[in-house]
């Protein structure tokens, strides 16, 4: 099967009682069982269930598995959100006096979870650069872990999934890998030797920006030692250790779980997924061709300038996502440049229908240090674009009317 059929039919058969042709939304915050023996089986593990929605729930199980099986996992838990997502895998794994070695430039909320587990005692390292060699040398006793995202967001470097998934395994740690900007349709790490795929859903996967979610999937050929993972001591479960404890310790204990609505209506936009984001690179890249065209410094993993394309265009099969940067000199210009966008919409994430816009200095990275915003590649006249999927020519229209508007001040202002 291929992936739209797979997307489609996949996991999907009508409902057997009703003939329903959608995943059935469970709107329920627990669910009764007939006898007390049934619920001591289920709770022993003994017999298949559901008991109360934080715990499992069938709309966000049908889920889960429709993502593992996109992503060729061994299982997949979901979360309330993509930070959700991120803090509970990582903590799934690391303790105090553990270390992380991370890219630089990773998502924001990202960035700044991992400096906040510094006050547990847990370290964080960046490497300077996302080459595979540029991480070795900052592999101690106490990493853990490697944490990459497959394209920096708004940075666009690229990570080499395969060589990082060689120098972790040569150390004996796991690669976790945020594949929210590629999605499983442009890039499958577990294939490139990944052990853990990280995504936020609600972007590109749920693709109309109508629900928060996020999900951790497992990929089932790291063992995860008791010796070297303390905390798989009660979870010695071999390669399902990792979801067995993500599931049961994170998002039932800590309580990260997703909502069965969200769900329900990430599942619906997931059907498209692949259309979308045809639809969606091919847009990205004429818009990045076409802005270069006209002179302006343009970063785009799809144009033959940017330092990873060729990776880029081998690990993501040809295509290379929704994002690009735009600098347009000074701060003032990039404001007056987003103002002037028609259809563009000034708003913080990515991965909607329609086109996204951001100045990123003075929002997402508003607190961040200059050396955090340095690593990120974030300057003061840098504008994030997200493009979505309108019709080509109106978006080229309405990117060079703006350019041309946000060349001077206007006499008023
Ligand atoms: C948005 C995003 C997140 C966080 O996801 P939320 O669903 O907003 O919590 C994490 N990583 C990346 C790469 C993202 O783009």
């Amino acid at each position: 099967m291929r992936f739209t059929t797979q997307l489609l039919h996949g996991r999907f058969a009508p409902d057997a009682a009703t003939g329903c042709v959608t995943q059935p939304l469970y709107q329920t915050s627990a669910f009764c069982q007939q006898t007390a023996e049934d619920m001591e089986k289920i709770f022993a593990g003994r017999k298949p269930g559901f008991v109360y929605t934080r715990v499992g729930n069938p709309t966000i199980a049908a889920f889960e598995q429709r993502i593992n099986a996109l992503e060729g996992g061994i299982g997949a838990v979901a979360c309330a959100s993509g930070m959700a997502a991120v803090t509970q895998a990582v903590l799934n794994v690391v303790q105090t006096g553990d270390e992380i070695l991370a890219s630089g430039g990773l998502y924001g909320g990202t960035s700044s979870i991992f400096r906040d587990l510094g006050s547990y005692g847990i370290g964080v390292r960046y490497a300077p650069s996302n080459e595979p060699a540029a991480f070795e040398p900052l592999i101690t006793e106490q990493t853990k872990l490697i944490y990459v995202e497959t394209i920096g967001n708004p940075k666009l470097d690229v990570a080499d999934i395969q060589g990082l998934a060689d120098v972790a395994h040569a150390h004996g740690i796991p690669l976790f890998v945020d594949n929210t900007v590629t999605t499983p349709y442009l890039c499958r790490p577990f294939a490139l030797g990944a052990d853990v795929v990280i995504h936020s859903t609600s972007k590109a996967l749920n693709g109309n920006g109508n629900s928060i979610g996020g999900i951790v999937v497992s990929g089932g050929r790291f063992k995860w030692s008791a010796e070297q993972f303390p905390k798989f001591r009660e979870f010695s479960f071999g390669p399902m250790s990792f979801v067995v404890r993500m599931r049961q310790r994170m998002v039932t204990d800590y309580g990260g779980c997703m909502a069965p609505f969200n769900a329900y209506l990430t599942g619906i936009g997931l059907d498209t997924l692949a259309l979308r984001m045809d639809r969606i690179c091919d847009n990205a890249k004429r818009l990045a061709e076409d802005l270069a065209g006209r002179g302006y410094v343009v970063n785009y993993p799809g144009l033959p300038g940017h330092p990873q394309h060729a990776l880029a265009k081998a690990q993501f099969g040809g295509r290379y996502g929704a994002m690009l940067t735009l600098r347009l000199g000074t701060k003032e210009r990039a404001f007056r440049f987003i103002n002037s966008l028609h259809y563009a919409l000034n708003v913080s994430n990515i991965g909607d229908a329609r086109t996204l816009v951001i100045h990123p200095a003075s929002t997402i990275f508003i607190h961040s240090r200059g050396e955090e915003k340095a690593n990120a590649g974030v300057t003061d006249d840098l504008v994030r674009i997200n493009v979505g999927l309108e019709d080509f020519e109106d978006l080229q229209e309405d990117f060079a009317q703006a350019l041309e508007a946000s060349k001077e001040p206007s006499p008023e202002a």
